[in-house]
């Protein structure tokens, strides 16, 4: 470890204050499971001095103008870009996705959004006459964050550029796993001239920190991404004040290949959005629907497919997968791939063996399973590795009973040839996205989920919608 990997100090009030109290948390490599930095562990006292500044900026902040504050997050997008290289590798290290993928996405992303957010102050109309009504969109005050690690410094923007753009005021508490991109933006943020107290970042583990902030008085949002687990206790806790709280949380998600698809083409793109980020992606398509007399083809087009994605270090180049991001989710996705081989599925791909030549680190073969029955636990529960289903379906209305038969609804994909066939079936799936015939992610569309995979949306203007009160004004 060296000095600037052992962080020491919260971001609090435009000041870095030094941690007091337990003992720091280690960050982890995934891919040679050595400790390279560690973060403090956070206490209730240091939310409450972190929602104190939050609370004391947010009056001047709230009466910024707009421009002002586009002005701050398009110079946060050009300071994160000059340091893309930097940010890369801190994500890649502690959380293990390939240097490039950290990159393009990792660090790429969060760019994206923030300019996205400057751009669209612009325009957005804070403001709306309603026949003898005048419509104010207020700042809701002080918002708690709390983040995943999966996309680390992309979920902690999407809240944050959204937030500050709506006029509010930010304590961030992002994931202990992989917080150190957290650090790199409050820095960022001190540079280029954000008042004290507009955002604070505090980190520590979930059922401290990230409850403190949940059950806080003084905090009026609570905008969480993560486990569905995780997000109904930040309800429960939250419930106790009423506050409004946003929850971006876990997926099942489906793809359904209709029976006229080019094959070969939905295979491709059904794969590499089910393997993206080594499958911890919480839109990723785990399932696979095909139609039954179609299934033995495409079982044969995902074997050769799945050969393709190279597991190996995150340096490397060529690799496409690489390890899992830490020793709790290695355990679970091999114990997922046990349990659905318990149950009667069959590994086409894969499986439970280490891949060859890594005998270090948390890596899993890239494995793909058919014979997996509706209703079993493969099936219908998150995993969050790279592990398909692939499921045949009779018929197209039972293609979208599957598809909609979890408890969650957040993505999807429909590949035809018919364009409005695929839609037709897009628009019948119970679920907050669906790509259709492979339509790209697009950063200003609304993104979040139906039923338990959370009640709120990000990214573009309904993202900072979440952030905003509504006020009438009867004239
Ligand atoms: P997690 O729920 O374990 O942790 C997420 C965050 O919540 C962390 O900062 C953690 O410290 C905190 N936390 C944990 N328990 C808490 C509690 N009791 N009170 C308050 N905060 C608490 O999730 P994870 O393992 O970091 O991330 C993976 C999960 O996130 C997956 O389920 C994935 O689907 C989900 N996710 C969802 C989205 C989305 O936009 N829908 C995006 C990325 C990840």
């Amino acid at each position: 470890m060296t000095a600037d990997t052992v962080k020491d100090a919260f971001f609090i009030g435009g000041a870095w204050v030094p941690a007091t109290g337990r003992a720091p948390i280690p960050v982890i490599d995934p891919s040679t499971e050595e400790q390279v930095a560690s973060v403090p562990a956070g206490t209730e006292e240091d939310i409450d001095a972190a929602v104190a500044a939050a609370r004391a900026a947010f009056p001047a902040w709230a009466a910024t103008s707009a421009d002002e504050r586009a002005r701050l997050l398009a110079a946060t997008a050009d300071a994160i870009e000059a340091r893309t290289d930097e940010i890369a590798r801190l994500i890649s290290t502690e959380m293990g996705t390939p240097l490039s993928f950290s990159v393009a996405v990792q660090a790429g992303n969060p760019v994206r959004v923030l300019r996205s957010y400057a751009e669209l102050l612009s325009t957005f109309a804070f403001e709306e006459q309603i026949a003898n009504s005048l419509v104010v969109k207020e700042p809701i005050g002080v918002v708690g964050a709390i983040t995943p690690w999966n996309y680390p410094l992309h979920q902690v923007v999407a809240k944050v550029a959204a937030a500050l753009a709506a006029g509010c005021t930010v304590v961030l508490k992002p994931s202990e796993v992989a917080p150190l991109s957290a650090f790199a933006l409050a820095e960022v943020f001190a540079a280029v001239g954000l008042p004290a107290g507009v955002f604070n970042l505090v980190t520590g583990v979930g059922p401290v920190v990230g409850e403190a902030l949940a059950v806080h008085p003084d905090v009026d949002m609570v905008s969480f991404t993560g486990s569905t687990l995780a997000g109904k206790k930040v309800m429960a806790a939250a419930a106790g004040t009423v506050k409004k709280v946003s929850l971006e949380l876990g997926g099942k998600s489906a793809f359904v290949i209709l029976d006229d698809a080019d094959l070969g083409k939905a295979v491709k793109v059904g794969l590499g959005n089910c393997f993206i980020n080594a499958g911890q992606t919480c839109t990723a398509w785990t399932r696979m629907l095909v139609p039954a007399d179609k299934h033995d083809e495409v079982v044969s087009l995902v074997r050769e497919a799945a050969a393709k994605f190279t597991v190996g270090a995150p340096g490397d180049e060529g690799t496409r997968i690489g390890p899992l991001a830490n020793a709790n989710q290695y355990k679970r996705v091999l114990d997922y791939i046990s349990t659905a081989i318990d149950e009667g599925a069959t590994v086409v791909t894969g499986g439970v063996e280490r891949p060859e030549g890594l005998d270090r680190g948390y890596y899993v073969q890239p494995t793909v399973l058919t014979g997996v029955k509706p209703g079993s636990r493969i099936e219908q529960e998150e995993v969050f590795g790279p592990v398909l289903a692939v499921i045949p379906y009779a018929s197209e209305d039972e293609a979208v009973e599957i598809a909609n038969d979890t408890p969650y609804g957040l993505s999807g994909g429909v590949f035809s040839a018919d364009q409005e066939r695929a839609l037709r079936v897009a628009r019948r799936l119970r679920t907050g996205m669906v790509d259709v015939n492979g339509g790209r992610f697009n950063p200003l569309a609304p993104f979040g989920g139906y039923k338990q995979s959370g009640n709120g949306r990000e990214l573009g203007e309904y993202g900072l919608e979440e952030f905003l009160e509504v006020k009438s004004l009867q004239l």
